[in-house]
Parts: structure tokens; C-alpha cells; sequence
């Protein structure tokens, strides 16, 4: 196969574009991915509202700006 510069060029552009593509879905699917999980350990006081994050595998966590005892896991999915 002789490969013209046109063809060279066209492959590429092609091939530049194809992985920014690539990269991009990549990189959103990480941010995603790193985000939910971020988002399962924050836990938000029921009290004061104070966000915080938890990584304890435990169902209740004490708020450390009040200390209020607040349930963890609960999905507002379902709802
Ligand atoms: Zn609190």
C-alpha cells in the first residue's frame, strides 16, 4: 500500500481527532466514577447541615461541627 501525504495527513487528523475522543470519554468516565464515590462518603448533617466526608464503614456517623449522630448510606435515588 503506498501511502500519499494526503492519505498521511488525512490518517492523522483522523487518528488525532479519534483519540482526543478517546481521551475525553475516558477522562469524563474517571470523573464520574471518582466523583460518585466521593459523593457515597459525604455524608451532610441532618442538624447543621455541615458536609463532611466519611470513609468508616459504619451507618452512623457523629457530625464534627455539632456532634449529632447522622445515618449514612441513605440514597436520595430511590426517592
Ligand atoms: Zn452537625
Amino acid at each position: 500500500m503506498e501511502l500519499t501525504l494526503a492519505d498521511f495527513v488525512l490518517f492523522v487528523l483522523f487518528g488525532s481527532c479519534a483519540m482526543a475522543g478517546f481521551f475525553a470519554v475516558v477522562s469524563r468516565a474517571l470523573h464520574a466514577r471518582s466523583e460518585s464515590r466521593a459523593l457515597a462518603h459525604r455524608v451532610i448533617c441532618r442538624l447543621c447541615l455541615h458536609a463532611f466526608e466519611d470513609h468508616k464503614q459504619v451507618k452512623t456517623v457523629n457530625c464534627p461541627h455539632c456532634g449529632a449522630a447522622n445515618e449514612k448510606g441513605r440514597g436520595r435515588r430511590l426517592g
